[in-house]
């Protein structure tokens, strides 16, 4: 109904609707869901984190008081994260392709753990591993593949027209992804799937080869865009066993659990740019920018060559 027949709708019944608009109580209420304290312990080398700065994981091995920078607004996008993971796992259910979730990851000569979102199975028969990522929306632009038939330039991202020439692009044109998302998976989710593909052994006997398998081989990394209106905007990747990106995070990571045991704090990993009063610079890495260690993080300075910064 538009508010023009709404309005007519209520004078015909002759009576008047009672309401009050109370955004403060809603807030109240929801609030209460959203504030749960994160319990802060550290079992284990989250299996999500292991491309992140080892300065900033050592502070969270080492319980370091740290300042809380979840906010109102990321503790929504974390539950909007969790709701975009139920849908997906709802999706692959449907499909039938579910074979369960939260599954238990554990490595212990690294000390790392997670919990695998999905395992699904595949039309042959395979156990795969699942990662589901939800990402903002603000990202979302859509990006013209067509280019140019003058200059061979490709297309502005929100039009037809050449960024090189600026003539029009003629014929159709297919929209691609996302703006500004790469073809390659973030480095961070491709370590997190190494890890289930290297650290999870089982039993499965295929169903359609009878063959039994015991471990993964690849894995799927699923990015859904939290503005999902077309199939495009689910990406998709299949990730394979690299023992040569394993080796090179192993490495990363015991050198982080040999600085947690001499009680050694790392280097950074990242660029904080920080300014003279220790304030996080424009410029700054993104880890940085929400590090919750940044005070600590500018009071303790960079070993370098056995002499200070
Ligand atoms: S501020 Fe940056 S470099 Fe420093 S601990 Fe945090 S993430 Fe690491």
């Amino acid at each position: 109904m538009t508010t023009k027949e709404e309005t007519n709708f209520v004078e015909r019944l002759g009576v008047e609707m009672v309401y009050e608009r109370r955004p403060d109580e809603l807030h109240t209420v929801l609030k209460q869901g959203f504030d749960i304290e994160t319990p802060r312990y550290k079992r284990s080398n989250y299996a999500s984190e292991l491309t992140g700065c080892k300065r900033k994981r050592y502070w969270d091995w080492t319980d370091e008081p740290c300042e809380d920078t979840f906010d109102d607004k990321s503790r929504i996008v974390m539950a909007s994260g969790e709701a975009w993971e139920d849908l997906i796992l709802k999706f692959f259910k449907g499909a039938r392709v579910y074979k369960g979730t939260q599954i238990r990851l554990d490595i212990p000569e690294l000390r790392i753990g997670g919990n695998i979102d999905a395992i699904i199975v595949t039309p042959g028969g395979k156990l795969i591993p699942v990662e589901i990522k939800s990402t903002s929306d603000m990202s979302y632009k859509s990006k013209y593949l067509y280019s140019c038939p003058e200059c061979n330039g490709e297309a502005k991202w929100n039009s037809r027209n050449c960024k090189n020439c600026n003539k029009m692009i003629p014929g159709p044109v297919k929209k691609l992804l996302w703006y500004g998302k790469s073809e390659v998976p973030d480095s961070s989710h491709y370590a997190q799937l190494q890890a289930y593909i290297q650290g999870t052994k089982f039993i499965w006997r295929n169903p359609v080869t009878g063959e039994l398998q015991t471990e993964f081989d690849e894995g799927r990394l699923l990015v859904v865009n939290r503005g999902f209106r077309v199939m495009d905007d689910i990406m998709w990747y299949r990730i394979k066993k690299d023992d040569n990106f394993w080796s090179a995070v192993s490495k990363d990571v015991t050198a982080l659990n040999t600085s947690v045991d001499n009680g050694e704090l790392p280097n950074r990993d990242y660029d904080p740019a920080f300014n003279l009063q220790g304030v996080v610079g424009k410029s700054a890495d993104f880890y940085c920018k929400f590090c919750p260690y940044q005070s600590q993080c500018f009071e303790a300075p960079e070993i370098q060559d056995g002499t200070e910064e």
